[in-house]
């Protein structure tokens, strides 16, 4: 059978051939060790699923150390071309080059393709060491805009020419009153109607999709009127006027408490529960790191911003495992393209030890997988990955924190996965 590309059809789902081709970045540092091991899991997991009626066909693109040592570039744009062409990809930790121009690749890489939503699921498997008590209380997806905010890099040094320039510019033209002591740096910070909307669009419609009870917006627009602020007041217009029949907002049930009182807005909110509507609410973001320890329950999707969405997900991270178990995404959902990555980073000291826990990149792939379809190889994945780490058969980061592992490196790890296979298919 012909190897094909994924590509998008024109009601918007994706076309993927059972033979399919989808290019790769091993990564550097740990990144061989860890897409070694996985990409063996992808592919017993797929010939089990669908023996040998669907096939991957992994077509390595370099970025990174790689990229560079063999053609002097550490993003060729042969590489993004190659990713743009197939829709999907996937890709291990990258090294951030010092001084070459390029703040990170993996930005560079959001911003050539536009891939506003960077996805990440958090949720618990069993026996995975956790500094909380009910880790599996947490059952989340973050949907953290990729694209704006304090992360664009109009950043201005302290003492700087230009920096002076935009200071004189505030304080002159702008009356902005504020005293600029010698030595202020100035970061400006975006958010766009355009870009808040089309992240939280994507974040109901996956609520939507996924079944998933609530759609929270993580803001601080109590302090930041205009950015964060606006940011929740947007997605609360989006779910209103594009998801009226799918959803219920607490601004909503603000205005029936204004216009009728608090009981009937109680009962409108209790029986758009009892509809399956989903609630989409709003808090602010310092609140919420207390709520994810205190009440995990409470939350399902999550919208927020670049920073905000940064420090939350590092924080859901290290609650069901860390970043040794933490998959990711950069999706854009209109055009489909999709880089799935490792969210951890290059670890070097451990690089080439086969040491290194691949779940992030398994588990990345497990994303991918469902977002092309392939459902059944996704789930058989997540089973024997769990039934594995029930037999504390884990990597270093997670044996250390255990009472009675057993130590395996990178490559047996992935090897019991495999194994594992055998009964997650016939339960
Ligand atoms: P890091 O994530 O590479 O490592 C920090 C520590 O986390 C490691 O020392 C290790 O103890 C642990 N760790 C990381 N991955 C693990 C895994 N799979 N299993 C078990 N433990 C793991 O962060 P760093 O040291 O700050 O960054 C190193 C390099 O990686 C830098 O060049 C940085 O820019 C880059 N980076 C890349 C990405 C990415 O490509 N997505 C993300 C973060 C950092």
């Amino acid at each position: 059978m012909a190897i094909r590309k994924i590509t998008k059809k024109h009601d918007g789902t994706l076309d993927v051939p059972d033979h399919v081709e989808i290019p790769f970045i091993i990564g550097d540092g740990i990144g061989p060790d860890i897409w070694r091991a996985s990409v063996r899991v992808f592919d017993a997991a797929v010939e089990k699923a669908y023996a040998g009626v669907r096939k991957v066909n992994w077509l390595e693109v370099f970025a990174g150390e790689k990229a560079y040592q063999q053609t002097g570039e550490w993003l060729p744009s042969e590489t993004l071309a190659t990713i743009r062409e197939h829709l999907v990809a996937i890709k291990g930790p990258l090294t951030t080059p010092i001084g070459e121009g390029i703040r990170s690749l993996n930005v560079a890489i959001r911003k050539a393709l536009d891939l506003y939503v960077c996805q990440r699921p958090t949720r618990w498997f069993e026996g995975v060491p956790s500094p909380v008590k009910h880790p599996e209380y947490v059952n989340m997806v973050i949907f953290r805009e990729n694209t704006e905010d304090i992360y664009t890099g109009i950043e201005f040094a302290a003492g700087s020419a230009d920096g002076t320039r935009v200071k004189d510019f505030l304080r002159k033209e702008m009356a902005v009153d504020y005293d600029f002591t010698e030595g202020t740096a100035i970061g400006i910070k975006t958010v766009s109607e355009k870009g808040s909307k089309r992240l939280v669009r994507s974040a109901i419609e996956h609520a939507i999709f996924h079944g998933f009870p609530s759609v929270t917006l993580v803001h601080k627009g109590n302090i930041m009127k205009y950015t964060e602020g606006a940011f929740k007041n947007w997605g609360y217009e989006v779910a209103e006027t594009e998801f009226a029949d799918h959803t219920y907002t607490w601004a909503q049930w603000e205005k029936t408490k204004v216009a009728v009182g608090e009981q009937q807005a109680n009962t409108a909110l209790k029986e758009a529960q009892r509809n399956g509507k989903i609630i989409i609410k709003d808090v602010i973001a310092d609140n919420f790191l207390q709520q994810i320890l205190l009440n995990p329950k409470d939350y399902s999707v999550i919208a927020t911003l670049n920073l905000n969405g940064d420090y939350i997900s590092d924080a859901l991270a290290a609650i069901v495992g860390g970043i040794g178990i933490a998959p990711g995404a950069n999706i854009n959902y209109k055009t489909g393209h999709a880089v799935f990555e490792a969210t951890h980073g290059t670890a070097p000291r451990f690089a080439d030890t086969d040491s290194m826990n691949p779940s992030s990149i398994i588990l990345s792939g497990v994303m991918l997988l469902e977002y092309i379809g392939w459902n059944e190889a996704a789930s058989l994945i997540v089973a024997a990955l769990q039934e594995t780490i029930l037999q504390k058969a884990v990597t270093i980061d997670f044996f250390n924190q255990m009472e009675d592992g057993k130590l395996l490196k990178t490559s047996d790890f992935a090897s019991a996965i495999i194994y594992n296979m055998e009964s997650a298919s016939s339960r």
